[in-house]
């Protein structure tokens, strides 16, 4: 007994993991897949990242698909109309108004997909990903080879000169000489201040 005709399309993914976990390379293999299905495929990524290509969404492992670089949550709406997929990169460095924005999406029947990290190099939840993630229908959280061990890992390490990064750094850091490792739990070292933090 169907009352009602189904509901077109529209909700939102979620891709999520630390650094090197394989988030860049499995959105855009979503995305290209899209593409071949003959559907309107666009990807977001902040313009702070530009760490390989400024117009490219690249994975660490060298496979990269066309992004359009934005500085605000405003621009992504602005150019978002007429796609029927939408791919945001590195969306933890958006501001907490990306989250209505993408919602808003998938009900009009956009299919948005989102990457980024869950947690920041002091393990905490970051930007806005944790409401993402609870507003989301679909959820996948990837896991990178720890770099000391080689066991999954599940969090990102932060050094500087070899070193965990001290717990009170900022957030983001854009072009310092920082380094980043991916590390299980067992592995991941808290930076100087980090007991003082939880007490
Ligand atoms: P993310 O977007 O999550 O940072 P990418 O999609 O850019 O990840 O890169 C994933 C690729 O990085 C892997 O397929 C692999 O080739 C490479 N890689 C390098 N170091 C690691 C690691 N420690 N764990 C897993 N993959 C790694
Ligand atoms: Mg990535
Ligand atoms: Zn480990």
């Amino acid at each position: 007994m169907i009352r009602i005709s189904p509901q077109r399309g529209g909700w939102l993914e979620v891709i999520c993991g630390p650094m090197f976990s394989g988030k860049s390379e499995e959105m855009i293999r979503r995305l290209r897949r899209a593409e071949i299905a003959g559907q309107r495929v666009v990807i977001f990524k902040p313009r702070i990242d530009d760490r390989y290509d400024a117009a490219d969404v690249v994975s660490h492992a060298g496979s990269r698909m066309r992004a359009v670089p934005v500085t605000s949550v405003a621009e992504i709406v602005e150019h978002a109309r007429g796609y029927e997929v939408v791919g945001i990169d590195e969306v933890q460095f958006f501001e907490p108004a990306l989250v209505t924005h993408a919602l808003e999406l998938a009900d009009r029947g956009v299919r948005v997909v989102v990457a980024g990290l869950d947690q920041d190099f002091r393990r905490l939840p970051f930007g806005p990903m944790p409401e993402l993630l609870s507003h989301a229908e679909f959820v996948d959280k990837l896991q990178a080879v720890c770099h000391r061990c080689g066991g999954p890992a599940t969090t990102t390490q932060r050094l500087v000169d070899g070193r965990p990064a001290p717990y009170s750094g900022e957030t983001v850091l854009v072009g310092a000489a920082e380094q980043y490792e991916a590390r299980c739990r067992g592995c991941h070292e808290p930076g100087v201040g980090a007991a003082l933090a939880a007490a």
